[in-house]
């Protein structure tokens, strides 16, 4: 064995031995942080050494050095923002797309990981729900997905005035508007600030009592501004309540004004695989363009993300890129055309994988296992005392807060006292749950997007908050 490879191999064993007791282990280890910000920086800023090390001797200092600084986040008792986990064979698959360490811009480059992203594209669309001539990207999260389908969206809408956005830029350009309702996600209007169209041109519309936008109200604003090329944000699962907009009727009600229709559908959108749950995006197949991600709900590791375009040839001008010295395919998709990056990770691999793993079926049972485990937990917990349920989970998503029991407790007792119990949870170890800002009130989210969370992880979770509410006592009542 020459040298390169007996390194690669002691190094690959190495991790190998220590991924496997990180997993055998986890359920004894806290499920929130352990390692304060000093204690991180203590063991890893180490003075950079003019020599270098055995990369075995580098990747274990690296295991002991980074301990309590890894959250729990791919195990089954973590419910903090929308996160997933990694399904064996998508893990597995991301450790081989380091090893074969492709390049997947071009055909030319990696045929097989084209080849992969082709098809694996062609089963999401399935699986969503979404037309077969979609074309699509993927891309590192939601985040890339929503501004390249906004690239698509700017190239089109600007097209239909004349205007050529790739050649002129928006210099003069006639400016675009996006109408949303207040329940959108930040990463949104960060596509819309790195794409020029500026924050000061969304427009909030109202949302009705279960957070969907109000198709009066967007009927209105179109109808104020006939002449602007137009966005319409839309919403499949937001991040509080798992809200979906009214999809099959303000999908017409946009596109008779000519507006592009965009949806975010984060981890929303895989209801869609469930036959219990597609009910909720009836009609969003009619949308302009999609995005979606892959390393949250289907529990595809870090870094996957999926744009989808109703209109192939807005995106491909958008995307794509041609140079002398790049070999482009006659019959292939070069990747390149439709992905807003140059050089980049082969991530058809491990989505591949996951899907292979799970099949329709295992996709659509891991899509209600988890509704079910969020709903079991947000009633576990609602039987607590002083605790209250402030939405129960439609999907996978739900709300609940903790009460100040001292009488004449206002409204702000009530949010510290919620914020109080969160720490108290993180501090048992055993569940990590976020808090947010919802209606006004502070309130815990109880998010499940993990194919490791079992019935027996909500068992626990809720005993560790019923521990979490022990230890802090009744407030202010007999203080
Ligand atoms: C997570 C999330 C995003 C951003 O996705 P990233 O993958 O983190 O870039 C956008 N919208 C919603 C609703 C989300 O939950």
């Amino acid at each position: 064995m020459d040298q390169g490879a007996d390194e690669t191999r002691r190094s690959l064993e190495a991790a190998l031995s220590k991924a496997l007791d990180f997993f055998d282990r986890a359920s004894e280890r806290p499920v929130a942080a352990a390692s304060d910000l000093e204690h991180l920086r203590a063991r890893l800023d180490k003075p950079l050494r003019a020599e270098g090390l055995p990369p075995e001797r580098v990747v274990s200092e690296l295991v002991e050095d980074v301990a309590g600084g890894i959250l729990g986040s791919s195990g089954g008792r973590f419910f903090g923002w929308v996160i997933g986990s990694a399904l064996p064979a998508a893990l597995s698959a991301d450790w081989l797309t380091s090893c074969w360490d492709q390049n997947a811009a071009l055909y030319a480059c990696s045929p097989a990981a084209a080849v992969v992203e082709e098809v694996a594209g062609k089963w999401l669309k399935d699986l969503l729900g979404l037309p077969p001539e979609a074309s699509f990207a993927f891309v590192s999260g939601c985040q890339m997905a929503h501004t390249t389908c906004l690239a698509a969206a700017r190239q089109a809408l600007l097209a239909r005035r004349g205007w050529d956005v790739e050649e002129r830029g928006l210099y003069g350009a006639p400016a675009l508007r996006v109408l949303s309702s207040a329940q959108r996600h930040g990463s949104f209007e960060r596509a819309v600030r790195l794409l020029g169209l500026g924050r000061s041109h969304i427009v909030l519309l109202p949302a009705d009592e279960g957070d969907r936008l109000r198709p009066e109200a967007l009927e209105q604003a179109l109808k104020s501004d006939l002449s602007s090329p137009t966005v319409v944000l839309l919403q499949a699962g937001d991040i509080h309540i798992g809200a979906y907009d009214d999809f099959e009727t303000l999908i017409p009600v946009a596109h008779r004004r000519q507006a592009w229709v965009h949806v975010d559908g984060a981890f929303g959108l895989w209801a869609a695989a469930s036959g219990r749950h597609r009910h909720l995006v009836q009609g969003v197949e009619e949308a302009d363009s999609w995005a979606t991600d892959g390393h949250k709900w289907l529990n595809v590791p870090f870094d996957c993300g999926y744009a989808f375009v109703a209109h192939p040839e807005a995106h491909r001008r958008a995307m794509s890129h041609r140079a002398a010295y790049i070999a482009h395919h006659e019959e292939a998709r070069d990747e390149i055309d439709w992905n807003p990056e140059w050089s980049r990770r082969a991530r058809g691999f491990p989505t591949y994988a996951a899907l292979r793993q799970l099949g329709r079926a295992g996709l659509e049972a891991l899509i209600d296992r988890c509704c079910e485990h969020a709903r079991a937990l947000v009633a576990g917990i609602g039987r607590l005392p002083g605790a209250e349920v402030l939405w129960e989970p439609v999907i996978n998503q739900g709300l609940v807060r903790f009460l100040d029991g001292a009488p004449g407790a206002r409204q702000e007792d009530h949010d510290r006292r919620t914020e109080e119990v969160i720490a108290a949870i993180l501090a048992t170890g055993e569940a990590f749950f976020g808090g947010s800002t919802w209606r006004g009130r502070r309130a815990m989210r109880v998010s499940v997007c993990s194919w490791r969370t079992t019935a027996k992880d909500v068992e626990r979770a809720v005993a560790a908050v019923e521990r979490a509410l022990d230890a802090l006592g009744p407030r202010g009542g007999n203080a």
